[in-house]
C-alpha cells in the first residue's frame, strides 16, 4: 500500500467519527494516532510528530482554532481541518491561520483522502529553487516568467501572472481571498474581494478550454480559489 508508514494524528472528540476514520485510514496503510481532545492532540502531536493532522474544529476543552495556530508554531506538515456545516467563516479563519485543507462534516471517505494526498503530496513539492511548474497543458517558466498552454505562449499582464503563480504555487489548496489579496496586491487592498473575481474570470479566459466549467481555477464558494492539482 502507497500510504504505509504514514502516521496521521486525529484529534476529535466525538467517537463515531473517530472510529470512522480509524478504520477507513487503517485499511488504506495509514497509522493513526487519536486525540478526544485539544490539549491531547497538542502533547501527542509534540511526543511524536506526525506525517499530517485531522483536526476537529469543534472541540470540549479548547477551541480547534488554537489548536491549530499552537501546532504551526512549530508543525510545518499539512493539517487538515473538520468543520461543521454552514461555518465558512471557521474554515476561513483556520485556513488564514496556516490549515491545508477543509473537509465539511459529513464528509465522504473519498474526498477526505484525496484532500490527504494532495495535502502531502504538495508539502514535498514546489521547492524556492524550482525554475518551471508544469500542471496539465500549463506550464510556466519562472525564470523567464513565461507562460504556455500547450506550448503556446499565452500573453498575462503583470498581476495576472502574480496572480496565476500564486495559485500555481500552492496547487491543490485553498487559498482564501485575504491570502491572495495580500500575496497579489499588498497588505492595503486586502479587502477588495472585487480585483480577484475580475482577474480570476480573466486568468480562466486566457487558460481553461471552458471558462464557464473551469478544469484548473476553481472557485471554493464563500471561502477562495483552489488550483486543481491534476
Ligand atoms: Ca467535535
Amino acid at each position: 500500500m502507497e500510504h504505509s508508514g504514514h502516521h496521521i494524528l486525529i484529534v476529535e472528540d466525538e467517537q463515531p467519527i473517530r472510529r470512522f476514520l480509524k478504520a477507513s485510514l487503517t485499511s488504506e496503510g495509514y497509522r493513526i494516532s487519536e486525540a478526544v481532545s485539544g490539549e491531547a492532540g497538542l502533547r501527542m502531536a509534540t511526543a511524536q510528530p506526525p506525517d499530517l493532522v485531522i483536526l476537529d474544529l469543534g472541540l470540549p476543552d479548547i477551541d480547534g482554532q488554537v489548536v491549530l495556530q499552537r501546532l504551526r508554531e512549530w508543525y510545518t506538515a499539512p493539517i487538515i481541518v473538520l468543520s461543521a456545516r454552514d461555518q465558512e467563516s471557521q474554515k476561513v479563519q483556520a485556513l488564514d491561520s496556516g490549515a491545508d485543507d477543509y473537509v465539511t462534516k459529513p464528509f465522504g471517505m473519498g474526498e477526505l483522502l484525496a484532500r490527504m494526498r494532495t495535502a502531502m503530496r504538495h508539502a514535498h513539492r514546489v521547492g524556492p529553487e524550482a525554475t518551471s511548474i508544469a500542471i496539465g497543458e500549463l506550464r510556466v517558466d519562472l525564470a523567464a516568467r513565461l507562460v504556455y498552454r500547450n506550448d503556446e505562449e499565452v500573453h498575462l499582464t503583470p498581476l495576472e501572472y502574480k496572480l496565476l503563480v500564486t495559485l500555481l504555487k500552492h496547487a491543490g489548496k485553498v487559498l482564501t481571498h485575504r491570502f491572495l489579496l495580500r500575496e497579489v496586491w499588498g497588505p492595503q487592498d486586502s479587502q477588495e474581494n472585487h480585483y480577484l473575481r475580475v482577474f480570476v474570470a480573466s486568468l480562466r479566459r486566457k487558460l481553461e478550454l471552458d471558462p464557464a466549467r473551469p478544469r484548473y481555477l476553481l472557485t471554493e464558494q464563500g471561502v477562495g480559489y483552489r488550483f486543481a492539482a491534476e
